[in-house]
């Protein structure tokens, strides 16, 4: 092995994901369960459903800095894929729930690459494309800084971030990737380009939310804010009241950081109630604290979530817990730094039987009445049970070619407690198309990095831009190098 090689850290023997500890090869059977076998092939790999078992070819776990040897081994290992005919995808922590983060027998890089620099005088930072948040936000909250956008987690890739162009608490922005000033790219010829609104500008908007379909990034640089001391207001109200109210709270000079909403979601009062929880810059903004990994309130909401699961009465005490307790313990200043700092695990769910699924719809605020009651049509109806929903605000994105915003939208983020068999997979589809048909009908549209439940109507009709994406794809990459089951189900036959 060349020193070039061995610099890169490949292989497909000891290597080790996020998804390591808890692995799935999940296979039908006769009796229409799922069965769940853990499985100690390193080349079987799942993602955050553990629903998606992905027999790869090749794992390469990625940890060094991209200089020149390194970029000189990916593309070696890039024109090897190509030769033999097998795909190739880049991935970082795997959150995503539909395989969009795995190359069917084909290589998979994990991206594990974490540096970080910054630029105080340009308000940047840049970091490899694997950084995961929990890195950044500690790095900059040292300084004193804080990410513009990212997740309500801080589990996630950053670069996989801007690829599905992800979005969370932060106000008033749009998706991650109206955040990101250029990044570098190693596309499907091999050659390593910057991409930014100057250069490249029409790869940089198409793999903006373009899920890791027209290349390899390697890294990035992105705008950071100045971390603030934040001070909560709890509003609660008619569910139907709260897309105007969301946006009266958020648009304008209202001062307002961050933002998030609720929904009361047990049986016998599905969506009727709402909370709203904005944070506004409190006076005092000297000496802020460190931002730890998960707060006590984050840690003790977990048995109170969990407890949800078959019981309206715990639905009843988790809202109570929301509005009444919560907004009376948790009144006292935060940081934003603080709420970013939140790893998934938090909330897991400790059951194998069980996987937690998320699902998000984006809705034009004045139409979110008009959401709830097909929401409430729906889903209590079927036969999933819904955890927990969080309302965001997501402003316009007229940039990325696969928006999901093209006009400003709320955004409703539903985690599904699905048990692991043929039966709830089968009602969790049929759900699923519903609520897109009903969705679509109301103008909006659905987040792609989660199940592959839609139907390929719902997909052209959600994603305008889906002709002209994968036009381009098959323009840099003829022979379909970059690919993984979204592509294959989806854009193969555009
Ligand atoms: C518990 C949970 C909470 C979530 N919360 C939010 C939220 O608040 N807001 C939100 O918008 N989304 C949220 N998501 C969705 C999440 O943002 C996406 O699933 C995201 O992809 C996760 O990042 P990852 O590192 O796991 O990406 P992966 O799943 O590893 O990859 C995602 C995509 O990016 C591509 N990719 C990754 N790295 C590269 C690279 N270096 N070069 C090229 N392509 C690359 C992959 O090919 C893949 O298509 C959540 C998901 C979970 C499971």
């Amino acid at each position: 092995m060349s020193n070039t090689r061995r610099a890169f850290l490949l292989g497909t023997g000891a290597l080790v994901g996020a998804y390591a500890t808890r692995k799935y090869y999940t296979t039908p059977d006769p009796a229409g369960r799922v069965l769940d076998a853990p499985t100690s092939d390193p080349l079987i790999l799942n993602d955050a459903s553990e629903l998606s078992p992905t027999r790869v070819a090749k794992h390469l776990i990625l940890t060094d800095r991209f200089e020149a040897p390194q970029i000189e081994a990916l593309r070696a290992e890039l024109l090897d894929a190509k030769r033999s005919g097998r795909a190739m995808i880049a991935s970082a922590a795997r959150h995503s729930m539909g395989g969009q983060s795995m190359a069917v027998s084909g290589t998979t890089i994990t991206m594990n690459d974490e540096w970080l620099e910054l630029d105080k005088t340009a308000l940047t930072y840049r970091c490899g494309a694997g950084t995961r948040w929990s890195t950044i936000i500690a790095k900059l909250d040292a300084e004193g800084y804080s990410p513009a956008v990212m997740q309500s987690n801080n589990d996630f890739g950053v670069a996989a971030t801007y690829c599905v162009n992800a979005h969370g608490w932060p106000v008033p922005f749009s998706g991650m990737g109206s955040t990101v000033v250029s990044l570098r790219m190693m596309l499907a010829d091999g050659s390593h380009i910057t991409c930014s609104r100057e250069e490249n500008a029409d790869i940089f908007f198409a793999a903006m939310g373009g899920y890791g379909l027209l290349g390899v990034i390697t890294d990035m640089t992105v705008r950071m804010v100045a971390n603030t001391r934040l001070q909560p207001t709890f509003e609660k109200m008619d569910a139907e009241m709260f897309g105007p109210r969301f946006v009266q709270a958020i648009k304008g000079k209202t001062g307002v950081q961050m933002a998030y909403g609720r929904l009361d979601v047990s049986k016998d009062r599905f969506f009727e109630q709402a909370m709203m929880v904005t944070y506004r810059p409190s006076q005092d903004q000297s000496d802020l604290p460190p931002a730890p990994g998960s707060g006590f309130m984050s840690k003790a909401s977990r048995s109170i979530f969990r407890a949800q699961l078959g019981s309206d009465s715990a639905k009843h005490r988790r809202w109570w817990f929301e509005t009444g307790l919560g907004p009376w313990v948790g009144s006292g200043d935060t940081t934003r730094n603080t709420l970013l700092n939140e790893p998934v695990v938090t909330l897991d769910d400790r059951d194998n039987t069980r996987t937690d699924i998320l699902h998000e719809y984006f809705i034009a605020p004045e139409k979110f009445a008009g959401w709830i009651s097909a929401c409430r049509e729906v889903i209590p109806s079927s036969y999933q049970e819904l955890l927990n929903i969080t309302l965001r605000y997501v402003a316009r994105d007229s940039e990325s070619w696969l928006s999901y915003a093209p006009a400003d939208r709320i955004a409703c983020v539903m985690l599904f407690s699905q048990e692991k068999t043929h039966r709830g997979e089968e009602d969790m589809k049929r759900m699923t198309q519903e609520l897109i048909d009903r969705t679509l009908d109301l103008g909006g549209s659905y987040y792609l990095p989660y199940r592959l439940h839609a139907r390929q109507d719902q997909m052209v009709k959600a994603y305008p831009g889906l002709r002209p994406f994968i036009a381009k794809k098959r323009a840099m990459d003829p022979t379909n190098l970059f690919r993984h089951a979204m592509w294959d189900t989806y854009m193969a036959r555009g």
